[in-house]
């Protein structure tokens, strides 16, 4: 891991004193409460009745104000700055029930802790230099994943490999700088600038790299957004039943009466790793019925939203250009699903067409083709490499590296020029460096901090 930055400046030694419980609220074996700050030594003898040796487990018995247990566990103290705030920390482990940790946080905030603020605890971790914003951000994502694919991707960011490799552009970056820096004030040496100090190659160098990060942050995004499937077709083709057959249980109602599915349903499943949103919709048809046309309604909400649609025919009918192909929009990517195979008499396949769009045979009923289906939606939505040696990156990450290679890419068009903008691919290089250091937050302002760190849970 990378030797951790020192970046804004430091929260200091009289910050105050803030305790939470780190564990979910619930009934469980252990819960621990959690207080970080400058002075906690009155605090630690007023719960444990002595001082505590450091980074180790001690068996205490916690008491209230008048001496009487409260519970009895173990205190782990950690004097700052080896710990996780970098400030003095003691975390108080106890039974985990909800009485116990509401008195045991009490007690706490008796002795002069005030209640800590969602992520707070991470946000000091940064402010003292214990980690950078990408790897601050990362303990939420940890903490959020919803599949085993994307905590691996959030702790890549976490152990820090994600910044080291923007800190290893951003140093490249500043070399660069120094050198185009050091021949400004030598403007009749311009192309000799450029020959010599083969800037040409090194910023395409850095671009390169850049954009090989940027597209290990992009497909990583989809593991943290995951894909919204959408399933339309005309009433009875079998789109509740392949809802089912994805989901794996029965979500959604199966009836041979056409128009049974009035509402949209949704479901959450893991392909491959990745959080997909299945979403069954009502048949696109024609209706007096205003509940059947308040589900038709939410159906076009839903294709608005979807990665994919799957659109459903019946194997045994002719492929028509129906009315619902005609609504989905040109960018939104598809699948045509020809359901219902084994009563065509059809055995599953896969068909790609010459333009690449892909028609799957396939049987909800026997599940016949539901693997190929399943591959095909990974392919279709780019999502076939999502969970190999991604970073799990924010929209703010992206869209800082992405302003980092936009200026990267106009700073090669002025150094290209005869003859070259020297001055202009200065200024690039530049702000292409603000740009990389946003991401590790070397360059962020405080009210971007306080409303990435609002978002976390209380007790981290
Ligand atoms: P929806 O209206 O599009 O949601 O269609 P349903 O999933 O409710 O299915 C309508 C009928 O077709 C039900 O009786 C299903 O059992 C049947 N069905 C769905 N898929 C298949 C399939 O692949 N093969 C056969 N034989 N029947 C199917």
């Amino acid at each position: 891991m990378d030797p951790p930055r020192p970046a804004a400046p430091s929260v200091g030694a009289c910050a105050p004193t803030i305790a939470a419980i780190a564990t979910p609220p619930g009934r469980g074996g252990v819960g621990i409460v959690r207080v970080s700050g400058g002075d906690i030594a009155a605090l630690v003898e007023g719960i444990a009745g002595r001082a505590l040796p450091p980074r180790v487990a001690t068996r205490v018995t916690f008491r209230d104000a008048r001496g009487a247990p409260i519970d009895a566990g173990l205190a782990l103290w950690f004097p700052g700055p080896h710990s996780y705030t970098g400030e003095n920390v003691v975390e108080w482990h106890a039974h985990g029930g909800p009485a116990v940790m509401r008195l045991l946080l009490a007690r706490c905030i008796e002795l002069g802790a005030r209640l800590a603020e969602p992520g707070e605890f991470t946000k000091r971790a940064f402010l003292n230099g214990k980690m950078d914003l990408a790897q601050a951000e990362s303990v939420a994502d940890v903490i959020d994943a919803s599949t085993t694919a994307a905590v691996r991707a959030a702790a890549r960011s976490l152990t820090g490999e994600f910044s080291s490799e923007v800190h290893a552009l951003r140093d490249a970056l500043i070399e660069l700088r120094m050198y185009t820096e050091a021949t400004l004030d030598f403007p009749e040496e311009d192309v000799e600038f450029l020959r010599e100090g083969d800037v040409l190659a090194r910023v395409a160098a850095i671009r390169a790299q850049l954009g090989v990060i940027l597209a290990r942050s992009r497909r990583g995004a989809i593991l943290r957004n995951g894909l919204a499937v959408v399933l339309v077709g005309a009433p009875n083709v079998g789109k509740s039943s392949l809802l089912n057959r994805l989901v794996g249980d029965e979500a959604a109602i199966v009836t041979p009466i056409p128009g049974t599915t009035r509402d949209t349903i949704e479901r959450p499943i893991e392909l491959a790793g990745i959080p997909l949103t299945v979403i069954d919709t009502a048949g696109l048809r024609e209706t007096s019925d205003a509940v059947e046309a308040l589900g038709i309604a939410r159906t076009r909400a839903a294709i608005a939203r979807a990665d994919v649609a799957l659109v459903l025919t019946d194997a045994r009918e002719p492929l028509a250009d129906t009315r619902l192909a005609e609504e989905l929009p040109g960018s939104l990517p598809r699948i045509a699903v020809r359901n219902k195979c084994d009563l065509a008499e059809i055995t599953a396949h896969v068909e790609h067409g010459e333009d690449g769009a892909a028609q799957v045979w396939m049987s909800a009923l026997t599940g016949e083709g539901v693997a190929m289906l399943e591959a095909e939606m990974l392919r279709v939505a780019g999502a076939e490499h999502a969970t190999e040696d991604v970073y799990l990156a924010r929209e703010r990450q992206l869209g800082a590296l992405t302003e980092a290679a936009a200026h990267l890419d106009a700073a090669g068009e002025h150094a290209a020029t005869t003859p070259p903008a020297i001055e202009l691919f200065a200024e690039e290089l530049r702000v292409a460096q603000d740009a990389l250091s946003k991401v590790t937050g070397e360059f962020t302002a405080d009210d971007l901090l306080g409303e990435i760190f609002s978002r976390f849970c209380i007790g981290k």
